[in-house]
């Protein structure tokens, strides 16, 4: 693993705040997100999670929870869950939580920052690419995923890396980004 992931585990206690069930995950995809809370960092994010703080906000989230695998900022990259297990910060049944991993960038008014919180984003997709053999197509924007209890919705997510609410040019430069990484 890069050392410039900054990686640290943090992960949600066995048992609770939505990991009271394991279903199991082989990754064939990688989602990527944004928190949509600007200033809010990696290890807030950790710790909100690994306390049960980020509670779900519709009966269709079954586990009672929103969480997921890793969340990046500037400084460093945190780990909430096993990646065998799968997350809920998709489509809250669908193939988006059921095959993916989830990575939510942290957002940040300064612009270095996030451009930072991007770049390491982009490495840790690029490892874990390399370690599933994941490709390049299946690396996908929250917005891929059709909510279906929504009325086949596309959540406008990662909104930093959209143009107009849809991948665009900057989710191009994004992948880009990864392929170079
Ligand atoms: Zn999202």
């Amino acid at each position: 693993m890069p050392r410039a992931l900054g990686l640290r585990g943090d992960l949600i206690p066995d048992g609770k705040f939505g990991r009271q069930i394991h279903e199991r995950l082989r990754a064939t995809y990688i989602t990527v997100h944004s928190t949509g809370s600007p200033g809010g960092t990696a290890a807030a994010h950790g710790r909100l999670l690994s306390t049960g703080k980020i509670k779900a906000k519709t009966k269709w989230n079954k586990r009672g929870y929103n969480f997921w695998h890793f969340t990046v900022d500037d400084v460093e990259t945190v780990q909430h869950l096993p990646l065998d297990e799968r997350g809920e910060h998709a489509d809250h049944e669908g193939p988006g939580n059921s095959t993916s991993i989830g990575i939510e960038i942290c957002e940040f008014r300064e612009p270095a920052r996030q451009r930072a919180a991007i770049e390491r984003c982009a490495k840790l997709v690029a490892w874990l690419r390399s370690k599933y053999r994941i490709p390049l197509d299946h690396v996908v924007p929250h917005y891929f995923w059709t909510m279906v209890h929504y009325n086949n919705w596309h959540k406008p997510c990662p909104r930093i890396l959209l143009d107009g609410g849809k991948p665009g040019a900057k989710w191009n430069a994004f992948l880009a980004l990864v392929r170079r990484s």
